[in-house]
């Protein structure tokens, strides 16, 4: 397990709560609007280990009892259950976000009902189209298998979720939208839960990355055509822009 050194005090992150966010070192994708863009490789990156990490977030918890886990891609990293698992025994409510990889660990942390929330990225619609600016691995042959797996076990958990897209008219044009909106309708309509979908739309903000592409982030004019789709789903999605 490998953390970055910063955590950071958040009041957005964590519905609910203000909380102390921790990222862990090494993501499987690379996409282009990433924000945490040097924990995506991990090899060669010096970071802190649970003991450290641990020892960072007790003393807060009387302040901040409560911890997001991002990244980077957490479910990757061999001991998220184990750790998070600590993290509930010391009292802390905890979330994690996640791009969906790997349903595996999803399952275990929800099969141990460790979490109090869970985000999961939807960056593209779930079919076989080949995305490049979200890196190599997004189009692998089971991506779509994985992360459509991931999104029923979250939607049919009963915790507090929230599936979201940020959004570069690049990379995440009005179509592929329409397309998340049915995948995300598809896949949740059997579960249980008497609540919508909660569904959030994040702005992308300019990096270094998407400048150098010359990627622009969404104006009005495309957030008004977006909220123009979700209109057409309003029986599951409770859209959420920001
Ligand atoms: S999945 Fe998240 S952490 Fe990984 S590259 Fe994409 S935006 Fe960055």
């Amino acid at each position: 397990m490998k953390f970055a050194p910063n955590i950071i005090t958040s009041f957005i992150d964590f519905p609910g709560h203000i909380c102390s966010t921790i990222f862990m070192i090494g993501c499987n994708l690379s996409c282009v609007y990433c924000h945490n863009r040097e924990l995506i490789a991990s090899s060669d990156k010096p970071g802190l280990d649970e003991f450290d990490i641990l020892n960072e977030l007790i003393p807060r918890k009387g302040i901040f009892p409560a911890v997001n886990i991002t990244g980077g891609e957490p479910t990757l990293q061999s001991g998220l259950v184990d750790f998070v698992l600590k993290l509930k025994l010391y009292g802390f409510a905890v979330k994690i976000d996640t791009n969906g990889y790997n349903p595996e660990t999803i399952k275990e942390l929800l099969d141990h009902k460790c979490l109090d929330y869970i985000a999961m990225d939807i960056k593209s619609g779930l079919d076989a189209t080949h995305h490049p600016h979200l890196g190599d691995h997004y189009s692998s042959v089971n991506r779509v298998k994985d992360i459509r797996q991931s999104a029923y076990l979250i939607s049919h958990s009963g915790i507090p979720y929230e599936f979201r897209t940020t959004v570069f008219p690049d990379v995440t044009p009005i179509s592929e939208i329409r397309k998340i909106c049915k995948d995300i309708l598809q896949i949740s309509e059997s579960s249980q839960s008497e609540k919508k979908v909660k569904y959030c739309l994040q702005k992308g903000n300019e990096v270094p990355m998407t400048k150098k592409l010359g990627f622009l982030p969404p104006d009005e004019a495309f957030m008004k055509q977006a909220e123009a789709v979700f209109k057409e789903y309003p029986q599951l999605i409770d859209v959420v822009v920001r």
